[in-house]
């Protein structure tokens, strides 16, 4: 599996392709959100959240690759994640973020996937829906934060490079007091881990009391 903590300390300006020979380009790395409360950057949260859910993965016998293990330098773009995944194999591209809203009242979780792209996703579409559909369960499940379902993304550069099942979790919003200063604690940090934990081993088909 490939752990894809969202962002880094810095973000990228450079454009990229959104997709295979694609002429439409977009920004690698807008620099994700931060949170109103804690004042932790969404960088560090996802950060956090993958540095705990590696452990539990490896405990379960998963081999994991990680796309970053600190938060300390620029972001390396969309595409490079994606090819990291792909170089890897990887069973899952499982990809970390938490989200930001101009409505202070938008909370909760929710999981993306790519849309269907004949020639960028058509091979991994059906899986990656899968995987989002039982990681969103799950993680709801045990973070225990409103469920605000699935998203099918056709824009998301990250997406359209992977040659393997990819899903971007969206563990609450930062910019609600609530969802913040819940996810910036250690508790809520684990319980987030847990859930993509139980629900990554369970879209591989594997037992997930391992995970806690
Ligand atoms: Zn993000």
């Amino acid at each position: 599996m490939v752990i894809d903590a969202g962002h880094d300390l810095r973000g990228n300006s450079e454009t990229e392709p959104i997709g295979p020979g694609s002429s439409t380009r977009k920004i690698k790395d807008g620099g994700g959100t931060r949170g109103v409360v804690s004042g932790l950057t969404e960088a560090e949260l996802n950060m956090r959240v993958a540095a705990r859910l590696r452990p539990l993965l490896e405990r379960a016998g998963v081999r994991v690759v990680m796309t970053r293990t600190r938060t300390s330098g620029t972001s390396m773009g969309n595409i490079a994640r994606a090819r990291i995944a792909n170089r890897a194999g990887a069973a899952l591209f499982l990809r970390i973020h938490a989200d930001g809203s101009t409505d202070p009242g938008a909370r909760g979780s929710h999981t993306l996937y790519p849309a269907l792209r004949i020639g960028w996703t058509d091979d991994i579409y059906a899986q990656s829906k899968r995987a989002a559909r039982i990681v969103q369960a799950e993680l709801v499940r045990t973070l225990r934060f409103p469920d605000r379902g699935l998203q099918e993304r056709s824009d998301f550069t990250g997406f359209n490079w992977a040659d393997t099942p990819v899903i971007l979790v969206e563990m609450g919003f930062m910019t609600n007091r609530t969802d913040d200063r819940l996810l910036a604690t250690a508790a809520y940090q684990r319980r987030v881990a847990v859930g993509l934990c139980r629900g990554a081993l369970r879209f591989l088909g594997r037992q997930s009391e391992p995970c806690s």
